[in-house]
């Protein structure tokens, strides 16, 4: 079976190491080549491939030269254009899909969130805040002018790749990549002088540090909801069950 993992999330590269262990699966593993240096799955360099396809055209046109089988959309939840473009390739080229997607995170006694439906609401929240202190941004590098306008507050932006577009007049960027530890988390908040906390909720079976760190250290947390699923794709939350969706396709194939 011929596997097109679209990936960009660590989980998505543990999906890619998972397979490449089973003889069944041929994996072919995409990255949209944002990152410098990304982080790559246990894969030889010809099941690796970077850059975009060149929309629902170039997807399609792909899975069918690659005689793909099985699409896997385990991009980021907050990637909506590499998602909205798999459902469409999928179905033009005649290729099963299943999408990987971690349960989005749940508030927990003594957070203190405000759910927003995108990053330019959470900045015009964050701007409007009448605490002082410092913003916390860990919404990515992409939509950072959202917050370029508020000369009130200082902010503190983490960020795998530096920012290139406008930023706020008072920021400190740092460059980083998790996995982080409470305690790191919660010294950052400290050293910075944190009052608010800015994340997309990206889910993942470990409740992220920094939200435990907020929530120990009372900073209220603005919360950029995901982007609802696409109605009627596969959906798999765990590795194991993206293996248990491909063995049943299997044998429903094979009948
Ligand atoms: P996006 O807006 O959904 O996609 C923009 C374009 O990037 C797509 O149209 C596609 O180009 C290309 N692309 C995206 N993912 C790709 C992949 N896995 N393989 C090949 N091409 C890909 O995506 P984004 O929000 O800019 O995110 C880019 C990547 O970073 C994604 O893979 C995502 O998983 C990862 N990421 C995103 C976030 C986030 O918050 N958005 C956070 C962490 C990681 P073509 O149309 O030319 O095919």
């Amino acid at each position: 079976m011929r596997i097109l993992i679209l990936g960009g999330t660590a989980q998505a590269r543990e999906l890619a190491t998972g397979l490449r262990s089973r003889d069944e699966y041929r994996i072919i593993f995409s990255l949209a080549g944002r990152t410098h240096e990304p982080a790559l799955p246990d894969l030889p360099r010809e099941q690796l491939r970077v850059g975009g396809f060149g929309g629902v055209e170039g997807l399609s046109g792909y899975l069918r030269a690659e005689s793909i089988d099985v699409l896997i959309d385990a991009t980021h939840p907050f990637a909506r254009v590499m998602s909205a473009h798999a459902v469409d390739a999928a179905r033009t080229a005649g290729v099963r899909l299943l999408a990987l997607r971690r349960p989005a995170w749940t508030a927990q006694p003594g957070d203190r969130w405000t759910h927003v439906p995108d990053v330019q609401t959470a900045a015009e929240h964050v701007a409007a805040l009448a605490d002082d202190r410092c913003v916390f941004v860990t919404t990515g590098r992409m939509e950072l002018a959202a917050y370029a306008g508020d000369e009130r507050h200082a902010y503190l932006i983490r960020a795998v790749t530096a920012p290139d577009g406008p930023l706020p007049p008072r920021h400190t960027v740092v460059l980083d990549r998790g996995p982080y530890s409470i305690e790191a988390e919660s010294d950052l908040m400290a050293r910075h002088d944190v009052g608010a906390l800015v994340t997309k909720n990206s889910g993942g079976s470990a409740t992220a540090a920094k939200l435990t760190a907020a929530r120990r250290r009372g900073i209220p947390v603005t919360m950029v909801d995901p982007p609802a699923p696409a109605p009627g794709v596969e959906t798999a939350a765990t590795m194991a069950d993206v293996l248990r969706l491909l063995e049943l396709g299997s044998e429903t194939s094979r009948r």
